[in-house]
């Protein structure tokens, strides 16, 4: 995906505007600055993790037909109520 938008010559997705010259802290610099790589790291480990029946956010075992753990199930249960109120 990647190779196709370098094709396209402007080396990042529609919409990817870099951030403004002044940062708040070094953090968000390197956040800004590599933002396209720990995207695509991201988004391999995902897949990886999935593929190997391990949990997305620990290295604990998943659960079955799920991407997380029973803990990390859990907890994103609650966020989700929250986020979403029925
Ligand atoms: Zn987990």
């Amino acid at each position: 995906m990647v190779e196709k938008l370098k094709k396209r010559g402007r080396g990042r997705p529609v919409g990817f505007v870099k951030h403004p010259v002044e940062y708040e802290d070094r953090f968000e610099k390197f956040y800004y600055e590599n933002r396209e790589r720990l995207s695509v790291e991201r988004k391999n480990r995902y897949k990886q993790q999935k593929a190997a029946g391990l949990c997305i956010r620990c290295k604990n075992k998943s659960v079955e037909g799920r991407v997380f753990c029973w803990t990390h199930m859990l907890e994103s249960r609650t966020t989700q109520k929250k986020r979403r109120p029925p």
